[in-house]
C-alpha cells in the first residue's frame, strides 16, 4: 500500500494480539464508522450511546444470528484514542477461528483489513504522535532489555523532538524576517538581527552535537555489539564462550581446529547485548575446510565492532601473539587480549611466565590499542573482570541514560544533515553572501530538522517506516 496517499476515511480492522491460540485475543477497529460497525454485530448495550473509555459485555453474532463468541467491547471515542479516531477493541476468546470469523464479519460490514503499522500511521497523521515518537513505538515493542526499553520509552514520550521543535520554531521566525527583507528588494533593510541568528544557530548545533554523540551508545543499545572471539586452535575460545554464557553451548574439543564454523550467542551485560561469535582458529591452514574457516574468521573480524583475542599462555610465544594481532588488524578496532589457561601455570613456571606476561603487557601494542586480561576459562577465573572490560569498551564510565539518546539511524542522518546545513548558514552569514542565498540555506536546514519529527518532506519515508511494524499496531 502507499502510506503517503493514505485514506483516512476508511475504518480499519486487525487482530492486535499475536496470531495463534491464547487465553484471549483482541481485535481492534479504528475509523469514523468503528462504533457503528461494531454496533451492527455486537449484541448487548448500544455502544454508540455509551460514554468513551468504557467496557461492555455482549455477544458477537453473524448475519444469520449465530453467536460467534461472548466478548468484551472497549470503546474509545474520537479524539481520545490512540489513533484520535473512534476505536473499538473486542476481547474475544483466544481461538484463531473465532478471531478470523469476527474479522471477516467486520469486513462484511464495511471495515477494511489494516496494513502493518496502520494504526500508528493514523496516530501520526492525526497528530497524536510525531514521526520520531511513532518510530519509538516500534522500538518499544521490540525492546528486550532494560536499556533498550528506557531509550524507546524516552523517545516515545517526546524525547528530543520537543526541543528540536521549539528551536526549529525560533529558526522559522528568523526565516520569515529574512524572507521579508527579500520582499523589500533593493532597499537596504535588515529585520533579522544577524548576531541573534548566529547565536540561535550555534545553540541548535550544540544540541545536535550532543544528540549525534549519543548515537554510538543508542546504536549499541538497540542493535547490540558484534563481538568476535578469535585465536589459535585450542586457545580455549569455545571454553571461554561457555564461561561467559555460563552454559555448555559451544562444542569443546581436544582436537585442534574442530570449531570449524561460527556459533553466535547473545551475552547480556547490564542491558547491552554482546553478540558473541566463536570462530575457527587462526593458523597456517592445511586442509581445505580449515582454509575456509580461517578466511571466515578474518571476514567476521572485519565486520565486528569488538575483537576478543584469546591465546593459550602455556603454548604461545610473544611473537606469535603479535603476529596474530597483526593478521587480525587488531589495531584498527577495539580489542581485548585474553591470556587464557592461567590455572595451568604452576609455581615453577610462574616466574618464567611472569616475565613473559610483563613483556606482553609492556609491549607497545597492548599499551596503545587494547586491554589485557588474564583468565582461566576452564576454572571460571576472572570472567567477571572480562565482562566488565567488555562493557567498558562500549560504555566508557558506565551506562548513563539520564540524557536523551538517539538510537534511530534515520534521526542520526537527519541530524547530521541539519548540522551541515546550519554550518552553511553560518558560512553564508560570515562571508556576506546575499540575503536570498542565506534564506535558501536556512530553508534547507529547516527541512532537515523537520524530517526528524515528520513536520516536512516525509511522504517518501512513510512506506519504509510503517511497513516494518506488525499488523494491528
Ligand atoms: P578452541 O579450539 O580455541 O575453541 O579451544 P577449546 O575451548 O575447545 O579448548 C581446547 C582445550 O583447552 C580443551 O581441552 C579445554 O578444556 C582446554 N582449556 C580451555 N580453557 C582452559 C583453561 O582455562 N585452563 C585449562 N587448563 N584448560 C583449558
Amino acid at each position: 500500500m502507499n502510506y503517503s496517499n493514505h485514506n483516512l476515511s476508511d475504518t480499519i480492522v486487525a487482530l492486535a494480539t499475536p496470531p495463534g491460540i491464547g487465553a484471549i485475543g483482541v481485535i481492534r477497529l479504528s475509523g469514523f464508522a468503528a462504533i457503528t460497525i461494531a454496533d451492527e454485530v455486537f449484541f448487548g448495550k448500544k455502544l454508540a450511546n455509551q460514554p468513551t473509555h468504557t467496557i461492555h459485555f455482549g455477544t458477537i453474532r453473524d448475519d444469520n444470528g449465530i453467536i460467534l463468541d461472548e466478548v468484551l467491547a472497549s470503546i474509545f471515542k474520537e479524539p481520545k484514542s490512540y489513533t484520535k479516531e473512534n476505536v473499538v477493541e473486542i476481547s474475544t476468546h483466544g481461538s484463531p477461528y473465532i478471531q478470523q470469523q469476527i474479522i471477516q464479519l467486520f469486513i462484511k460490514h464495511g471495515a477494511r483489513l489494516a496494513q502493518p503499522g496502520e494504526f500508528t500511521l493514523r496516530a501520526f497523521l492525526n497528530g497524536q504522535l510525531d514521526l520520531s515518537q511513532a518510530e519509538a513505538v516500534a522500538d518499544l515493542i521490540a525492546s528486550n532489555s532494560e536499556a533498550a526499553h528506557t531509550v524507546a520509552m524516552q523517545q516515545m514520550r517526546g524525547g528530543f523532538s520537543n526541543e528540536i521543535k521549539i528551536l526549529r520554531g525560533e529558526l522559522i521566525n528568523f526565516a520569515s524576517l529574512i524572507e521579508l527583507e527579500l520582499d523589500f528588494g533593493e532597499e537596504d533593510v535588515e529585520f533579522a538581527n544577524r548576531h541573534d541568528l548566529k547565536t540561535l544557530i550555534l545553540k541548535i548545533q550544540r544540541l545536535i552535537n550532543n544528540l549525534l554523540d549519543s548515537f554510538a551508545l543508542g546504536n549499541v543499545i538497540k542493535n547490540g555489539v558484534t563481538t568476535v572471539i578469535a585465536g589459535r586452535p585450542n586457545a580455549g575460545k569455545s571454553t571461554l564462550l561457555n564461561a561467559l554464557l555460563n552454559e555448555e553451548r559451544a562444542i569443546v574439543s581436544e582436537i585442534a581446529g574442530t570449531t570449524r564454523d561460527t556459533i553466535e550467542e547473545i551475552l547480556n551485560i547490564k542491558g547491552i547485548e554482546f553478540r558473541l561469535v566463536d570462530t575457527a582458529g587462526i593458523r597456517e591452514a592445511t586442509d581445505q575446510i580449515e582454509v575456509m574457516g580461517v578466511a571466515k574468521t578474518l571476514e567476521r573480524v572485519r565486520q565486528a565492532a569488538l575483537l576478543v583475542y584469546v591465546f593459550d599462555v602455556t603454548t604461545t610465544k610473544l611473537s606469535e601473539v603479535h603476529a596474530d594481532l597483526a593478521a587480525l588488524n587488531a589495531d584498527k578496532m577495539s580489542t581485548l587480549v585474553v591470556c587464557n589457561k592461567m590455572d595451568k601455570i604452576n609455581d615453577e613456571l610462574r616466574k618464567m611466565n611472569d616475565e613473559w606476561l610483563n613483556q606482553i603487557k609492556d609491549s607497545s601494542f597492548i599499551i596503545h590499542h587494547s586491554s589485557f586480561i588474564t583468565v582461566s576459562a576452564k576454572q571460571h577465573q576472572n570472567i567477571d573482570w572480562l565482562k566488565e572490560n567488555l562493557l567498558n569498551t562500549v560504555v566508557d564510565g558506565g551506562l548513563n541514560l539520564e540524557h536523551t539518546v538517539v538510537s534511530n539511524a534515520r534521526h542520526f542522518e537527519a541530524l547530521q544533515k541539519s548540522h551541515d546545513s546550519l554550518t552553511d548558514v553560518l558560512h553564508s552569514l560570515d562571508n556576506g553572501v546575499t540575503t536570498d542565498f542565506v534564506a535558501m540555506d536556512i530553508r534547507r536546514a529547516l527541512n532537515h530538522l523537520g524530517e526528524i519529527t515528520g513536520e516536512v518532506g516525509v511522504e517518501d519515508l512513510l512506506d519504509n517506516i510503517f511497513s516494518k511494524f506488525c499488523i494491528g499496531k
